[in-house]
């Protein structure tokens, strides 16, 4: 395709990504506070100001107001444009790396999940229930209609889906419980295993394990070295959430590679 030509399709998919991202802010800041994510509508956190439609524009906005509140000079942190563009960027990916609509409007819901449970498990180090069960439901229903319009690499019907769920609840719960035992603390968050569920639920079973590996050896990086480089103490606790859900992203753009590599590399007898 021509670039020039697409380049008004690519504007507008970033844009409605970074629309999306600008909601994502306010569920991340208001679901785990228990409140409305539609009312009231946006508003300055520190004087409670309503935010001008101008003011509202992602990332743009934010660059406008040079990063303060136009009423109050309350510094406004720059994460809220950072994950307006990184949605935008993201659904811009999306939409060229899979080739029908009811997949990248699938893609484009689990990747708006995963933003959120990331960015509400760093913040509180919880990942809430109404996020992780919306999310799963939402993959099955992903699962039934992808196995009723098109056959993808990634998908195997209702049937994985559903697998992926128990398995991702299950094998979760059983790390989460030897690494109790080993190390004498909670090694994961009860939301952890509902997040692995959901992932399971969208990738499948399969994908799921490839997920989790890639969870936990990012995981393991992260941490292992933040605690060698003496940024925290062995015993601070380090939100799983988020490496999950970017072992779920890696594996849903990727996975398909990245198994048959594996499977090539350690069997390669197996086709
Ligand atoms: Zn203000």
């Amino acid at each position: 395709m021509n670039i020039i030509l697409s380049l008004p399709a690519y504007l507008i998919v970033f844009a409605f990504g970074a629309s999306i991202g600008s909601f994502l802010n306010v569920v991340i800041y208001r679901i785990p506070a228990g409140l409305s994510v539609l009312h009231p509508p946006s508003r300055c956190p520190h004087c409670l100001t309503r935010l001008s439609p101008s003011e509202n524009i992602p990332v743009f906005g934010w660059l406008w107001l040079q990063g303060r509140c136009k009423h109050c000079h309350a510094p406004i942190s720059s994460r809220y444009p950072i994950v307006e563009a990184t949605t935008g960027l993201l659904f811009l990916f999306i939409f060229l790396t899979f080739p029908t609509f009811p997949q990248i409007l699938g893609y484009w819901v689990l990747f708006s999940w995963l933003i959120a449970l990331s960015l509400i498990d760093l913040d509180t180090y919880t990942l809430p229930n109404i996020l992780t069960q919306s999310g799963l439901v939402l993959g099955l229903g992903f699962q039934l209609s992808q196995s009723l319009t098109v056959s993808s690499p990634l998908n195997n019907g209702l049937m994985a889906g559903v697998i992926g769920a128990v398995v991702g609840l299950w094998l979760f719960e059983i790390i989460s419980l030897v690494g109790s035992l080993i190390m004498g603390q909670t090694a994961m968050g009860a939301g952890d295993s509902k997040l692995a569920a959901m992932i399971g639920a969208w990738l499948g079973w399969k994908y799921l394990l490839v997920a989790g590996f890639i969870g936990c050896l990012f995981g393991a990086i992260v941490g292992g070295g933040a605690i060698a480089l003496g940024l925290i103490s062995r015993r601070h606790p380090i939100p799983f959430g988020p490496f999950l859900a970017l072992g779920a992203a890696i594996t849903a753009l990727w996975g398909d590679k990245i198994l048959s590599t594996y499977i090539s590399l350690f069997f390669p007898i197996v086709k």
